[in-house]
């Protein structure tokens, strides 16, 4: 069923076997990534089979790592719809403007696809408590999958965390613990009980299958474009799994012979009180310093320093894209006009990734013609202190 192979130390190159729990390389502290017999896998599959299977990510389960199918936690992630943004490209001059809608997506965000295959795949290996340091959707996310899965969730998110995002964790059964300051503090906070109960990280790039799931989005564009990639894809990014994921995509499906080998230009969003990834790829820098401080309200972009900087970067500079500011006043008028313009209700990083292409519209950076895939990654609805009325 799957055709997972082995894992591979994206830094260092290092092979590990896939049938064991993994967390960060241990020579190099950086991420591993998933491989699969994709020459096998070439030869006896075929894209048209895909035309009858289930509508969610599990669609891909060749190129996902469940041995066991029957261990799969499934809530109905995945395979969102790609919707025409009509009233938004006649504003913006763009004929052929599309939105990933993210937001139906279980607990109402993109990390439900991440955190489906994490978690599925770690009680597959036989996890029986898992922990997450994050500042809201990803929390959310692990608790409802850990709970399907009957295993344990403890979640560690900033203090200043909006209420809903608690709220969930705390309703899906996850225990929340609360820790003054930044994600980087929470993780700090959840490494003393990784070190003194066992429990399993699934932090973000620092398992390998939180990628997996996220790289299903790259899957997913392909197959409802008619396996031909867009021009331009606009991505809000903080740990960045999105959009590596989605750029290990294209590679697999160039490999599978799905696609022709023209990808899109990859761009990454940040907000101006937490950009790391801009800074890095405006200096020319192969790793992102850590961002002293970080403030933003968009809180899945409040990611000070990522373990997959420099698979970020590498995307970005591979693909001829670029990185890409705004301000919190920016982004926030940017998702009202979002929401109102398609009646899709945005989360401010989908306003960050608006408010991103129009600043690339007005350079002249996207043209007319160009097709291009705003990402909408999740629901307003969790921020009712900056997303009103
Ligand atoms: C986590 C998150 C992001 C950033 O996603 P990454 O793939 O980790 O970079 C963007 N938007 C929302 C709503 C998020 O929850």
């Amino acid at each position: 069923m799957t055709f997972l192979t082995h894992l591979v130390c994206a830094l260092c190159g290092r092979q590990f076997i896939a049938d064991a729990l993994h967390n960060l390389c241990p020579d190099c502290q950086r991420p591993l990534l998933a491989r699969y017999d994709l020459a096998a896998l070439r030869a006896c599959w075929d894209r048209e089979q895909l035309a009858v299977r289930e509508p969610t990510l599990w669609r891909y389960r060749e190129v996902l790592p469940m041995r066991d199918p029957r261990q799969a936690v499934q809530l109905g992630e995945g395979f969102t719809p790609l919707l025409p943004a009509i009233r938004l490209g006649q504003q913006l001059g763009l004929p052929h403007l599309w939105v990933k809608e993210e937001g139906i997506n279980p607990t109402g965000s993109f990390k439900a696809r991440g955190l489906c295959l994490a978690v599925s795949r770690a009680r597959e290996l036989g996890v029986q408590e898992v922990v997450i340091p994050s500042a809201g959707n990803a929390a959310g996310a692990m608790a409802a999958y850990a709970a399907r899965a009957g295993i344990r969730a403890h979640v560690f998110m900033p203090a200043d965390v909006p209420l809903p995002f608690r709220q969930e964790c705390q309703a899906l059964g996850a225990t929340v613990t609360l820790v003054p300051g930044l994600i980087t503090d929470c993780a700090q906070a959840a490494r003393q009980g990784i070190q003194s109960h066992g429990w399993f990280d699934l932090s973000t790039l620092k398992e390998p299958y939180r990628l997996e799931g996220k790289k299903t989005m790259g899957y997913e564009l392909a197959e409802q474009l008619g396996w031909h990639l867009p021009d331009v894809i606009i991505y809000p990014a903080g740990g960045g799994t999105g959009l590596i994921g989605m750029w290990k995509a294209f590679a697999e499906l160039e490999e599978l012979g799905w696609t022709n080998g023209r990808r899109p230009r990859m761009v990454a969003v940040q907000a101006e009180g937490c950009a790391p990834i801009p800074r890095a790829f405006h200096q020319g820098a192969e790793f992102a310093d850590p961002w002293v401080g970080g403030k933003t309200v968009a809180a899945g972009l409040r990611v000070p320093s990522a373990v997959g900087d420099f698979l970020m970067l590498r995307a970005l500079r591979e693909s001829q894209g670029t990185a890409v500011t705004v301000t919190d006043d920016e982004l926030l008028s940017a998702q009202r006009r979002f929401s109102r313009s398609e009646g899709i209700h945005a989360c401010p990083e989908g306003g960050a990734a608006l408010a991103a292409l129009e600043k690339l519209v007005s350079a002249g950076w996207v043209q007319a013609q160009e097709q291009v895939v705003l990402f909408n990654t999740g629901t307003g609805l969790k921020y009712p202190e900056v997303v009103g009325g």
